[in-house]
């Protein structure tokens, strides 16, 4: 996430608290089901499982007018939501969006970015709801399928198992930082700031060949990979930083927004072959699942603590 702007605190211990507390309030889903805790919560339905999702975004906290544009603004809220579907190895069926505080000319930038993603990933928007509000807000739900197949949850993780990213990171985070020098910047680093891409395809792929846990990478490698490897009750040691082009690896460990997935498979599954296969880019590997939950390491030192937690 982007932060221009933290939020006063209003719940004693931030993000992760608050995600607990409600966990407790919302009690125990049915068998079969995930609700509070994962990418994407899980439901029983009638042909297979499905995922459901939501996201925020609200300018002055996750995004900045003069950095992006609206239509910018609505591809990185569908796109982010969609990264959750792929996280779980699942593919969009429908989108409701809730927009707040946009007006007339901001409402048709936003639908450009919008239905441009939505074309992108094969995901329509099927309504909404609109407010007035002093800040503009961007809030998606995604529907989604797994076809059949069991969702990559962020527990499956197992000592011995190899880690694996679908690409490079670092970027977005490094583009953020181009803009804030001179907000007419261009290159790709820009672009995957301003648009990033949901690994749907990857996603599958790695829930196909048999991922054991997977997670997309939100708020930096440091922070959601503590997130997989806290739900497995495992821990993880890293073997080198895959840093993209012009980031440093402050920005690979803890810039955050890359979307890339993190998955965790087993060192017999041929994961590079198996992606090749399906005409994607062979991930990354990055280290390996250990069994004491309290290693968390890069290159044999403590893994730095970097990520982006919302104070709330
Ligand atoms: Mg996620």
């Amino acid at each position: 996430m982007v932060r221009a702007v933290s939020g006063p605190t209003s719940f004693s211990g931030g993000e992760l608290a608050a995600t607990e507390h409600l966990a407790a309030l919302l009690g125990s889903p049915p068998r079969g089901e995930v609700w509070v805790g994962d990418d994407a919560a899980v439901l029983s339905g009638r042909e297979g499982p499905l995922l459901f999702a939501t996201d925020l975004l609200v300018e002055g906290v996750h995004f900045e007018r003069a950095l992006s544009s609206c239509a910018d603004v609505g591809w990185k809220a569908l796109a982010s939501n969609l990264s959750d579907l792929a996280a779980m190895g699942g593919r969009p069926l429908a989108a409701v969006v809730a927009l707040a505080g946009a007006s007339q000319p901001d409402l048709d930038s936003l639908y450009e970015g919008l239905l441009e993603a939505s074309r992108a990933y094969s995901c329509p928007l099927v309504g909404g709801d609109l407010s007035d509000s002093p800040v503009l807000v961007v809030s998606i739900a995604v529907l989604g399928t797994t076809d059949g197949r069991p969702p990559v949850l962020r527990s499956g993780a197992r000592p011995g198992e190899r880690l694996f990213v679908t690409g490079t990171l670092g970027a977005a985070a490094a583009g953020l930082r181009l803009l804030r020098v001179d907000p007419a910047a261009t290159g790709e680093l820009v672009g995957a700031h301003r648009r990033p891409r949901p690994r749907l395809g990857e996603g599958i792929a790695a829930a196909s060949l048999g991922a054991s846990a997977m997670i997309d990478l939100s708020d930096g490698l440091g922070l959601d990979l503590a997130r997989l490897a806290a739900a497995s009750s495992v821990g993880v040691a890293l073997e080198g930083l895959p840093a993209c082009a012009g980031a440093t690896e402050e920005e690979a460990l803890g810039g955050g927004e890359d979307y890339e997935l993190l998955f965790s498979a087993s060192p017999e599954i041929d994961v590079a072959g198996e992606f090749a296969r399906l005409g994607l880019r062979p991930p990354i590997e990055i280290g390996q699942v250990v069994a004491d939950p309290a290693t968390r390491t890069l290159d044999g030192e403590p893994l730095p603590r970097a990520g982006y937690l919302h104070r709330l």
